[in-house]
């Protein structure tokens, strides 16, 4: 599909994209959109990370809600917190002229007395993790019996997170008339599981996955002595005056590590990581949003899903065990139509572990040479 126009999208929605500087659907987005638009079957879409999921589903299910009934009528699962803000705020985007439907989150490590009183004022949209979804229906706040969508974002991450139950539990409150839609990067047994059991005859969307990392992408490596870790990234941050990064690190006392080490050594960074309250969290992201810092050090499960657009790099300050992971790092960058570059800090320890993840992305990494003291002085 060429262009948004063809979907059959409503003009207010078209407006609200164009200006988002959406042009022509991503392949996800020009599989789901009509589907949804049309029929009531539900859908499995199997999509990497960064193509436009939140928009194959958002536009034509906010296309089909009724601004004139105020009861909820599509519920979003999505598993964290920041993913949660991701989605609402976006939808938030897509429906600025569409009048009168309200999206509210609802998340754990927030006062719930707002998000109760934001959803009794009237919210046809709810984005919420399980958790604080089930604890808003266990307090008769939440009724989902009247919803027409059910949306499970990141579905095989919210399993990884151990929200099986709570999947169950909500689904059990939920009309079986719904339409369910279920996004995921992957298709392990679990979520033919929940196809299995809470779909009717869903239909499967599955986009290629022979590139599993985006093309927008370039893989460099450099190969350092151990010890030489934190020189090396600092040295490529100098050579780089724009950078906008993620650097991730393996646990959360590194990155903290590495962020005190930038921070002393005068670099606008500071470290993402689960130990932080929601609060510092939040104060964290907005910063890097912002650009006020342009330095992200983080763990995996704290930078899962971020979406900030044009980063311009990612650095793994070590590989991963887990080639997905990798994949799942690199394409914080390359979003959207950018050019991204995604860089894996080596030792000869574990030099031989980029053969097996290019192997796994269909992709080579190039090697780089770490930039002498002196190139940088100059
Ligand atoms: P996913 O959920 O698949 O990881 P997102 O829905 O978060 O991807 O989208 C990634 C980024 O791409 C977002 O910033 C979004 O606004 C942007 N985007 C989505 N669809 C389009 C499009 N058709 N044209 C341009 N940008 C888009
Ligand atoms: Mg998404």
């Amino acid at each position: 599909m060429q262009n948004f126009q063809e979907t059959g999208l409503r003009n207010e929605l078209l407006d609200a994209i164009t200006e988002m500087g959406f042009e022509t659907p991503s392949p996800i987005q020009s599989k789901t959109i009509p589907h949804i638009l049309s029929s009531d079957q539900d859908l499995v879409a199997l999509a990497q990370t960064g193509t436009g999921k939140t928009a194959a589903f958002g536009l034509p299910v906010l296309h089909r809600i009724d601004p004139k009934t105020k009861n909820t009528q599509l519920l979003v699962l999505s598993p964290t917190r920041e993913l949660c803000i991701q989605i609402a705020t976006e939808m938030e985007k897509f429906l600025k002229y569409m009048g009168d439907i309200k999206v509210v989150s609802v998340y754990g490590g927030a006062p719930i007395d707002s998000q109760i009183r934001a959803i009794k004022r009237g919210a046809q949209v709810i984005v919420g993790t399980p958790g604080r979804t089930i604890d808003l229906i266990n307090r008769r706040v939440l009724n989902l019996s009247n919803i027409n969508w059910l949306v499970l974002d990141e579905a095989d991450e919210m399993l990884n997170m151990g929200f099986k139950e709570d999947l169950n539990t909500i689904l059990a409150t939920t009309p079986e008339d719904r339409q369910t839609l279920l996004f995921s990067a992957t298709m392990p047994k679990e979520i033919q599981n929940i196809a299995e059991n809470y779909m009717t005859d869903p239909m499967t969307i599955k986009m290629a996955k022979r590139n599993v990392a985006s093309d927008n992408v370039q893989h460099f490596y450099y190969l350092v002595h151990g010890s030489d870790r934190y020189e090396a990234v600092k040295r490529i941050v100098d050579i780089n005056p724009d950078i906008y990064g993620i650097i991730f690190s393996r646990t959360r006392a590194e990155a903290k590590d590495i962020a005190d080490k930038l921070q002393a050594d005068g670099y606008n960074a500071d470290a993402l990581h689960g130990e932080l309250s929601q609060g510092q969290r939040d104060q964290v992201m907005n910063k890097f949003r912002s650009k006020q810092l342009t330095l992200l050090v983080a763990t995996d499960v704290a930078a899962r899903g971020l979406d900030v657009n044009e980063l311009t790099h990612v650095i793994n300050y070590n590989l991963p065990d887990d080639s997905e992971v990798y994949v799942h790092r690199s394409g914080r960058t390359g979003r959207a139509g950018n050019q991204g570059i995604s860089i894996a800090i080596v030792s000869n320890r574990d030099v031989n572990r980029i053969k097996e993840v290019e192997r796994f992305i269909g992709k080579t990494f190039e090697k780089q040479r770490v930039p002498a003291g002196e190139e940088v002085c100059q």
